[in-house]
């Protein structure tokens, strides 16, 4: 039998046949595949080069296109991230250079790239509310049906088109009810309508009733069979600055009293409330709410609004508190605080609100990654559309913000979305996370 002999890195105690030896020069195989990553690791460090593929560029529609390309991965090259953000390239397009960015979405989707295609369009939809109506056709032959957004600025034609096809297309009802209820007009609140009084034979085959589906867009049915809209406009960004690098310009932001502690104890983990934001009803983000204290304020338990609903109203002295209709949620008293880290008291200090408004629909595909706190605006849901109903007058409340809890927390996930009812002065909190 042939005597094994030790492998000759230090520290290394494995040993091997004298022909592994040969082969090797004395290593073992581990110690031999280590020491050539690390050997390639270092050349890849000594050669490894930025390049920067936005070298004198300015025309934003150029880098925006660079942006959505995918750059084959070489391990020698750092691609050089462009100074903006790519919302913020967006939302510097001119109209002749969103016309030129809609060209090249379809070219794209033309060429087979849908997906990119599509992104690109969605982008200038939420970002600029562009119309696509002389796109739409051409997307709904390709047998596009998503993102359901798209067809927001669908013309006449193409809705009672997409209304005859809800009747017949089985595979895309879903999809075509969805697209139907971002047209939203008069013609299709009416037909919704319809569709509630006598269902129809394929209704059946949904989940939940045709007119469910119009939550989705951000509007519900009345009971007398008008739309109302289920969130708050304008929508103002609520932002983070990072801190002494000369980039809080007041040019663009306001400071805004968010995240303070409260002085209420949330009655199912004993914790503090946290007021999520705290705003003068005179801003113009709430000139759409009728509120009868001179601040609005949203309050919340950050811990438990993770597992139900909380509502806050407010007493006779306009003072903010704990709702009696508050239901603990299954496995609320379980929770242990000590298990969450207590927020800090000046979360809030960095966060600003946007001097100026924007798209209400900026935010609402959160898969997108668009900026996503704000006041007003179309919630961007992390799940399904889930407005929740007031415990007083179980009429909807309408969003009027949302808290993107990655800004927050280092660590932090998730999603806090803030209600309003107006006739009860009710506030409500809920959470999503994917
Ligand atoms: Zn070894
Ligand atoms: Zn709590
Ligand atoms: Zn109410």
């Amino acid at each position: 039998m042939t005597e094994r002999i030790p492998c000759i890195r230090e520290g290394c105690a494995n040993t091997i046949l004298p022909a592994t030896a040969v082969r090797t020069g004395g290593y073992c195989m581990p110690c031999k595949q280590e020491m050539e990553r690390e050997a390639q690791q270092k050349y890849i460090e000594a050669n490894r080069r930025n390049v920067n593929l936005y070298e004198g560029m300015t025309d934003p529609v150029e880098i925006l296109k660079i942006m959505h390309t995918r750059q084959a991965h070489d391990p020698l090259i750092r691609y050089v991230p462009y100074e903006e953000s790519q919302e913020q390239v967006y939302l510097s397009l001119s109209m002749e250079q969103q016309a030129l960015m809609i060209d090249y979405a379809m070219q794209l989707i033309r060429a087979g790239d849908d997906d990119t295609g599509k992104d690109i369009l969605v982008y200038l939809v939420c970002y600029h509310d562009i119309s696509l109506s002389a796109q739409i056709l051409e997307l709904l032959e390709r047998e596009i049906y998503y993102p359901v957004i798209l067809y927001k600025s669908a013309s006449a034609e193409v809705r009672d088109q997409l209304i005859q096809q809800v009747n017949t297309d089985d595979e895309n009802r879903n999809n075509l009810l969805l697209m139907l209820a971002y047209i939203g007009d008069e013609v299709v609140v009416r037909q919704f309508q319809q569709w509630r009084q006598s269902p129809p034979h394929w209704a059946v085959q949904l989940h939940v009733a045709p007119e469910h589906h119009t939550t989705e867009a951000g509007w519900e049915l009345t009971n007398e069979g008008q739309r109302r809209d289920l969130f708050t406009t304008p929508s103002y960004a609520l932002y983070k600055v990072i801190e002494n690098t000369g980039t809080d310009d007041t040019l663009i932001g306001d400071p805004m009293s968010m995240l303070l502690p409260s002085a209420n104890n949330c009655k199912w983990c004993g914790r503090k409330l946290t007021t999520l934001i705290e705003l003068d009803v005179g801003h113009p983000a709430l000139q759409d709410v009728a509120w009868n204290s001179e601040r609005l304020r949203v309050q919340t338990c950050v811990i438990c609004s993770c597992y139900g609903v909380v509502y806050m109203e407010m007493d006779s002295a306009g003072e903010l508190c704990w709702s009696a209709h508050n239901v603990m949620p299954m496995g609320a008293d379980d929770l242990d605080p000590d298990d969450y880290a207590q927020l800090a008291p000046d979360a809030g200090r960095q966060f600003r609100i946007a001097i100026a408004s924007r798209q209400a629909y900026h935010a609402s595909e959160w898969a997108m990654e668009p900026s996503l706190s704000q006041i007003g605006g179309h919630p961007g849901w992390v799940q399904d559309a889930e407005y929740p109903n007031c415990p007083c007058c179980s009429s909807r409340m309408r969003a009027v913000g949302q808290l993107d809890w990655s800004e927050v927390e280092e660590y932090g996930d998730g999603m806090y979305y803030m209600f309003i009812c107006e006739p009860c002065q009710m506030t409500a909190v809920s959470y999503q996370q994917s």
